[in-house]
């Protein structure tokens, strides 16, 4: 046992290939480092013999991936001199960003949609003393209000299109590589801006590299700010597959959709950020992009949590769903291995989670036969 080695957060962890000097003030929660689960039950339960992991994002400092990115935008604006940070937010977005500007002693404006946004995420603004700011429309109209008014208004835009977020987010796929010690077949996410799918295509094809600025197309993305370090496991990349709600499914249409629908509130955006840089990232690493519907997203959420007792909000369990259905049909081979983003804690959204629970607390005398009873009644 080593004594005395507490984990400060990502940044620390991966400084030489994240764009930070020695004096920057870091401004962390002890972000990353999540947990990789194998799931043992639910191959079995499919009768398919694929290696499956979850990579549990939802176990970040707010409770979702957001804060890998955060940590780093939020270091970058307070280095930068900036009093203040504003986002679009479907929910994490907002929740991560008040926490961090609540650590920086900044102000966080959040601009979230009217209604349709989960009970936790909210709670979370709230809470960490941002200013929320809900508009009369969804999420793609608040990104397109942010963008305009962080021209001109002093506050530093922390949504994905910020670069240093996905220098942040692309830490997940080092800690992958790390654990796995190469890259696994495939790795699936869902996708709304499609910023974090492009984050982990960064991350590999740093790692895989052994030389060079700019690693892989999608890297321009990163304006410079990608410092590549050198080394890593060579020539190994994971399939990249994303998974959409098909309510809001933009890249299986084939252009941007208006009115986004889904349960899944994460990912109930049709306008991507990240729109042509997440297409190089489908054909730089051959995969591709497909939809679930919100029953296939509710019943992967409520599959991990009773078969292997993980609880991920609505949107996470959208890569489940679409990795379960394409290894049932063979488009992921069997004897491949598999990583599954779980994007975000179930907690996040007790609403939707208990709403398909389906069974309610069962209603017993507090007197000791009617629990034996009860107990009796509901074994196995
Ligand atoms: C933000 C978010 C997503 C979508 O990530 P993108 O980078 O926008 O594609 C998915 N799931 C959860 C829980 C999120 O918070």
């Amino acid at each position: 046992m080593a004594f005395g080695h507490r984990y400060t957060g990502l940044i620390e962890r991966y400084r030489d290939r994240l764009p930070v000097h020695d004096d920057t003030r870091i401004i962390s929660l002890g972000e990353g480092n999540t947990p990789l689960i194998r799931l043992n039950n639910v191959p079995r339960h499919i009768g398919r013999d694929v290696e499956l992991y979850v990579k549990f994002e939802g176990l970040n400092p707010t409770g979702s991936f957001k804060d890998r990115g955060m940590t780093m935008a939020v270091t970058k604006a307070v280095e930068e001199g900036s009093k203040a940070i504003i986002c679009a937010s479907t929910g994490n977005t907002s929740a991560s960003a008040a926490a961090y500007a609540a650590r920086a002693g900044i102000t966080a404006f959040v601009v979230i949609p009217d209604g349709k946004i989960a009970m936790g995420k909210l709670a979370q603004a709230m809470m960490h003393g941002s200013v929320v700011i809900q508009i009369e429309g969804n999420f793609d109209d608040g990104m397109r209000l942010v963008k305009q008014v962080a021209e001109s208004a002093p506050a530093t835009l922390v949504n994905s299109v910020n670069p240093f977020r996905l220098q942040g987010q692309k830490t997940a796929a080092f800690e992958i590589v790390e654990e796995l010690g190469r890259a696994p077949d495939y790795h699936c996410l869902p996708v709304g801006n499609a910023g974090n799918i492009t984050a982990h295509w960064i991350g590999y094809c740093e790692l895989s590299a052994s030389s060079g600025e700019h690693v892989t197309e999608a890297c321009t993305f990163c304006k410079g700010h990608c410092r590549f370090a050198g080394g890593g496991v060579a020539g190994q990349r994971p399939t990249m597959v994303g998974y959409q709600a098909s309510g809001s499914a933009p890249f299986l249409r084939g252009a941007m959709v208006d009115n986004p629908e889904t349960v899944a509130t994460a990912i109930r955006i049709g306008h991507p950020q990240s729109w042509n840089v997440a297409w190089k990232v489908q054909q730089e690493s051959g995969g591709w992009f497909d939809e679930c519907t919100d029953q296939e997203i509710l019943a992967a959420q409520k599959l991990l949590t009773e078969k292997e007792g993980v609880f991920c909000e609505p949107a996470s369990a959208a890569s489940v769903a679409g990795a379960l259905r394409d290894i049932r049909t063979g488009r992921i081979p069997e004897g491949s291995s598999v990583v599954c983003t779980l994007t975000g804690h179930g907690l996040k959204d007790p609403d939707t989670a208990i709403s398909q629970a389906g069974s309610a607390p069962l209603k017993v005398a507090a007197e000791l036969d009617a629990v034996t009873r009860t107990i009796l009644d509901n074994m196995g």
